[in-house]
């Protein structure tokens, strides 16, 4: 592992060399909240908070995007339209780069999506570790604490300067080629250590009253329990815990005809598996049509089904659906857990 430090004076001057060189997306304040959105003074990025609003997904799979443009014509012509313009994503912390992982490996499997992917490596992600946990979060009980890829450069606030570990060759030559740096010590790895572990401690305090390995078979055991209906009872269908969630990504396509009915855009949208509609098909059909089957679904798909897939839980603790849920019951933590007690 290679890891190099940038004294915290020197810090802006990094940022305002990305900025006058890239398009740079990162975290900032706003009303008591954080949010993504376009860096263009060093002062606008902020790297000390808890969790953002809406994940990073978004510079992936945006909330709606134009797939292809098509002109019906006798040859139906059709151009895919391709986003692949170099960007750079500071501040994202590891439990939202867990999710990316897993996304990455979602929209390669089968037919590869080129514009997930495309946009995907025209990014360069760094990371940074948390300061603080949100009062939601528990992703050190979902072995989001630290990742180990995913990120070009990786920073860590020591206080008086940032520890940064280089994950790629375009982190490191991003690094030598705008930063003042400095070489970190033995001391200075070590001393990362104490300071990841201790907030990692900080964020145990929620989490599972068992172990999470045992979600997918407790949900083996649950299909027809009680609490699906009565949590369910309560949900309003809103779909805000599906797109707040990063690791959430179904999508509707639609096509739009222009008013001259000969082109037309193919669109695709975020969809949520929450929402009355989801699972309704033309025939007026709908698979999922009660509120506590779209919500029992939800948990499954986390649990069990993207397990299958990814030999892993498809949530990350950030806890941004317990916070979003007017009437709290989107939360994991809690309703596994009830699960758990039977
Ligand atoms: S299910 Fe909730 S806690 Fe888990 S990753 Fe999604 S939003 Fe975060
Ligand atoms: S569980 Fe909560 S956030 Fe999700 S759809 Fe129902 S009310 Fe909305």
């Amino acid at each position: 592992m290679e890891l190099q430090l940038i004294e915290k004076s020197d810090h802006d001057l990094f940022v305002q060399n990305l900025i006058n060189n890239y398009q740079v997306e990162g975290v900032k304040p706003k009303d008591g909240s954080f949010i993504y959105g376009s860096i263009k003074a060093p002062e606008e990025l902020c790297l000390d908070f808890d969790c953002t609003l809406i994940s990073p997904k978004k510079y992936f799979l945006p909330p709606k995007e134009a797939l292809l443009q098509f002109a019906l014509t006798p040859d139906s012509e059709i151009t895919p339209l391709i986003e692949n313009d170099p960007f750079i994503l500071f501040g994202v912390h590891p439990y939202d780069i867990k999710a990316i992982n897993q996304m990455d490996r979602i929209f390669a499997r089968g037919v590869p999506d080129p514009h997930y992917l495309q946009r995907r490596e025209a990014a360069l992600v760094i990371g940074v570790d948390p300061t603080a946990v949100a009062p939601r979060s528990f992703w050190a009980d979902m072995g989001a604490s630290t990742v180990s890829e995913g990120f070009d450069l990786m920073f860590t606030d020591m206080g008086e300067h940032f520890i940064v570990e280089i994950g790629t060759n375009r982190g490191r030559n991003l690094l030598e080629e705008h930063a003042k740096l400095k070489p970190a010590t033995t001391d200075d790895a070590r001393e990362r250590v104490r300071i990841r572990s201790r907030i990692s401690h900080i964020c145990k305090k929620r989490g599972f009253a068992f172990p999470k390995r045992d979600i997918p078979k407790l949900l083996e055991h649950s299909w027809n329990n009680f609490l699906w209906e009565e949590q369910a009872s309560k949900c309003l269908s809103c779909g805000t815990c599906n797109i707040v969630c990063p690791t959430c990504y179904c999508f509707d396509v639609e096509d739009h005809v222009d008013l001259d009915l000969a082109h037309g855009e193919r669109i695709r949208r975020w969809d949520g598996c929450l929402l009355q509609d989801f699972a309704a098909v033309a025939t007026g059909e709908n698979f999922r049509e009660t509120r506590a089957s779209r919500y029992r679904h939800r948990f499954f798909r986390k649990g069990h089904y993207l397990f299958e897939i990814l030999d892993d839980l498809a949530c990350v603790g950030c806890g941004r659906c317990a916070s979003g849920c007017l009437p709290d019951i989107a939360d994991p933590v809690n309703l596994f857990n009830k699960l758990k007690e039977g």
